[in-house]
Order: structure tokens, then C-alpha cells, then sequence
């Protein structure tokens, strides 16, 4: 008898190193030693879900029509109360039935929209530093990838007259994410018009993930791509519940825009799966709709971690990049170190955990991530931490 040998795909073995591997096994190494362990790595919100949005999933759970199979597109009901958030929101108007659909979180439809428009030698155009999802899921449908440097002299926007016009011409896709993970930096209208612009030259769908869209500071709501005149003809932007109203566990988003390229994306949508539990959809409708005091306190809440961590890293020396939103801090580090070894020292000898900034592109090479997912006085302890390795500038 031959042995059985398992074979994955190309395109698994294809995949880039985990790059968070060396931490994630550091990590279980100093738990071991019994180190009381402080988590900045991850960006999932660590305060709960509001509780009218729980009670509304329980009144719709034990409605008898929310156990069958959802409709593909989504509940009307959902599809509605987000054309009703962009009206209230962004003074944008989206039919419900035709220009937006629900999603498994926006991971999903970011991870299948590829399939929808990349043939096997086409381009999309992807930043970097970045969520790694655009990149990956371009190649999963064959598709080759252009990364467009996020730099800090360039307030973290592509530049996007560097890309090169065979490769523009050759580009299905162009990905942008503002609030911007992991920079925290926000885009301008004159930037969102700039993309239409080259969306329209080249012929590229513009896809902008506007997941951190209300997580902001100082009272400064960031704009929504869709909202700026010409959008709606070149493209799509990705949304999600998870990181407002703390529903990172619940997977739903929604995707929103160009009524061809929603309902392209719709259709490999319905030969993969099978829509989102309804009742979730009722809830999620209910986070949309109902109370926004939530959001609010929410923001209050990462405003002061924001403020706390920016306060004591300048004075223990770094150079900070406040976020203007988002809940990450993307920190420069001394130039002496690589972010690996930073991220390592940080780990080993204080007990915290970051993400070194490569992980998410080489242009983040000399930077960390952390996420303010810890209450505050965890965070004043973290700087305590930090401040006593006496870092060299
Ligand atoms: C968290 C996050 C999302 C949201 O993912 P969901 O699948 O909706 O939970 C999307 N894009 C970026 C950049 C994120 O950081």
C-alpha cells in the first residue's frame, strides 16, 4: 500500500511566514516563567458589547422565521438601517436593495471581493504597512500584487504618482483603509478625490475598508470615501460592526457602493455561503439605529488610554504619532533596534506584548504597533515598565 501523503495548494504553500510566530512562541515562553503578561498585540476591542444589542439578538433568536437560511444579500431590515446610518452619518444615499449587501464581518467580503475582479495576471494595488487580508486574498484568486508604501512623510497616503503606469494599466483593484490600520492616520477629501481621479484614468475599482470610521478623537469624525463626489461611479467601501460597537465575535459588516461591483461580489458571495444568521442582522440593525450614547463612551474610553500611553512614552523619550483615530499607536522605535528585536526586548524584559511593525510590511520596519485594548491602569503600568529599561534614544 503507497502512503498518504496530504499535498497542500500552491497557493497555501505560497503563503508569506507567519511573521508573529517568533512572539506568539516567546510569549507562551515568559507566561511560563509566570510573568504577569500585558497584551498590546491584538486589535479586538476588550470592552463588551452594549447590552440593547444583546437584548435584541435574544427578542430576535426566538423568532421562528430567523432559524432558516438567511437571504444571500442580506436581511432588508439590515441592508436599510445602513443606508439610514450613511444618510444620518455621511449625508450619503445608498438604495438598500441594489447598493448594499451584508457580510460575514468585512473580512469576508475583503477576503472574496479578489474573485469577484482579479484574473490570474492582474494586479491590485495594496498598502503597506497594511491589513494583511488584501494582499493574500489577491493571490488566492491568482492575482499579483503592487504594494504602495504607507510613509510618515507622507502622512501614511500611498504616493499614488510612484506606481508605475504599465503597472497601473495592468491593475484591477486599488485597496485603501482610512482610519488607517496600523497607522492611525486619517485621509483628506483632496486625497479621496486624487484615487477617483486615477480610479478613472486607469480603469481601477477603488475598495476602501472603513472599518475604524468611528473610532476617532477629539471630536473629529473622519470622512466616508463614498461621501466624496465621483466615488460612487469607480467604487466600494467595506464597513464592519465589529470595532464600534465591540461585536468582533458577532461577524457582521457590510459592503456598500457601485451597485455592479456590490453585486459582483454578491454573486461569488452566493456560491460560498449562506448569508448571516438573521437574528444577528436584527441586532446588528438595532447597533446602526438605536442608542449612539455607546459609541461615545466608547471613544472617551480609547481617548484616554490614547492620551495616557502618548504622555508617557514622549516622556520617557519617543517620538509618538498621536492617531487622530483608530485604537492602535504606531510608535517609532530608536533607530539602534529592528522592530523584531524591539518588539522581543519589550516582551522578555518587561513583560508586554507589541507588534513589531515589518509584520504588517517592510515599510514598518522601525516601528511597533500596540493596540490600547487594556483598561488604563494597565496602561500606566506598561509605561512604568518600558521606562525602566532605560531605552538609549
Ligand atoms: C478589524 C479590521 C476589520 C474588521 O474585520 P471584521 O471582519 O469586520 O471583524 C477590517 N479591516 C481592518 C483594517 C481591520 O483592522
Amino acid at each position: 500500500m503507497s502512503k498518504f501523503v496530504v499535498e497542500p495548494s500552491q497557493r497555501i504553500k505560497n503563503l508569506p511566514p507567519y511573521l508573529f510566530a517568533k512572539i506568539d512562541k516567546m510569549k507562551e515562553e515568559v507566561k511560563k516563567r509566570g510573568v504577569d503578561i500585558i497584551s498590546l498585540g491584538i486589535g479586538d476591542p476588550d470592552l463588551p458589547t452594549p447590552p440593547h444589542i444583546i437584548k435584541k439578538l435574544h427578542e430576535a433568536s426566538q423568532k421562528v422565521e430567523n432559524h432558516q437560511y438567511p437571504s444571500y444579500e442580506g436581511l432588508f431590515l439590515f441592508r436599510k438601517a445602513v443606508a439610514d446610518f450613511y444618510k444620518n452619518r455621511f449625508n450619503t444615499t445608498l438604495d438598500p436593495e441594489t447598493e448594499v449587501v451584508s457580510l460575514i464581518g468585512s473580512k469576508e467580503g475583503i477576503a472574496h471581493f479578489p474573485l469577484a475582479f482579479i484574473d490570474p495576471g492582474d494586479y491590485a494595488l495594496v498598502p503597506e504597512p497594511g491589513y494583511p487580508v488584501y494582499a493574500v486574498a489577491t493571490r488566492f484568486a491568482g492575482g499579483n500584487v503592487h504594494y504602495m508604501p504607507l510613509l510618515e512623510r507622507n502622512k501614511f497616503l500611498p504616493d499614488l504618482s510612484a506606481i508605475p503606469s504599465d503597472i497601473a494599466k495592468k491593475s484591477k483593484v486599488i485597496f485603501i483603509n482610512y482610519p488607517n490600520n496600523p497607522t492611525g492616520a486619517t485621509a483628506t477629501k483632496d486625497f479621496y478625490l486624487e484615487v477617483i481621479d486615477f480610479a478613472k484614468k486607469y480603469n481601477i475599482i477603488v475598495c476602501h475598508d472603513a472599518a475604524y470610521s468611528e473610532m476617532f478623537y477629539d471630536g473629529k469624525a473622519p470622512i466616508s470615501f463614498l461621501e466624496v463626489k465621483g466615488a460612487m461611479e469607480v467604487g466600494v467601501e467595506f464597513h464592519s460592526l465589529s470595532k464600534t460597537y465591540n461585536m468582533t465575535g458577532w461577524r457582521i459588516g457590510w459592503v456598500a457602493g457601485h451597485r455592479e461591483i456590490v453585486g459582483a461580489l454578491g454573486k461569488i458571495k452566493t456560491n460560498i455561503d449562506s448569508g448571516i444568521f438573521q437574528a444577528i442582522q436584527e441586532a446588528g440593525a438595532e447597533a446602526l439605529l438605536g442608542d449612539q450614547s455607546c459609541v461615545k463612551e466608547m471613544q472617551n474610553i480609547y481617548q484616554e488610554r490614547r492620551d495616557i500611553l502618548t504622555e508617557g512614552l514622549e516622556k520617557i523619550g519617543f517620538k509618538v504619532n498621536k492617531p487622530a483615530a483608530t485604537f492602535y499607536m504606531w510608535i517609532r522605535i530608536p533607530d539602534s533596534w529592528t522592530s523584531s528585536d524591539f518588539a522581543a526586548l519589550l516582551l522578555e524584559k518587561a513583560g508586554i506584548v507589541v507588534t513589531p511593525g515589518n509584520g504588517f510590511g517592510e515599510s514598518g520596519e522601525g516601528y511597533i504597533r500596540m493596540a490600547l485594548t487594556v483598561d488604563k491602569d494597565r496602561l500606566k503600568e506598561a509605561v512604568e515598565r518600558i521606562k525602566s529599561l532605560n531605552i538609549k534614544f
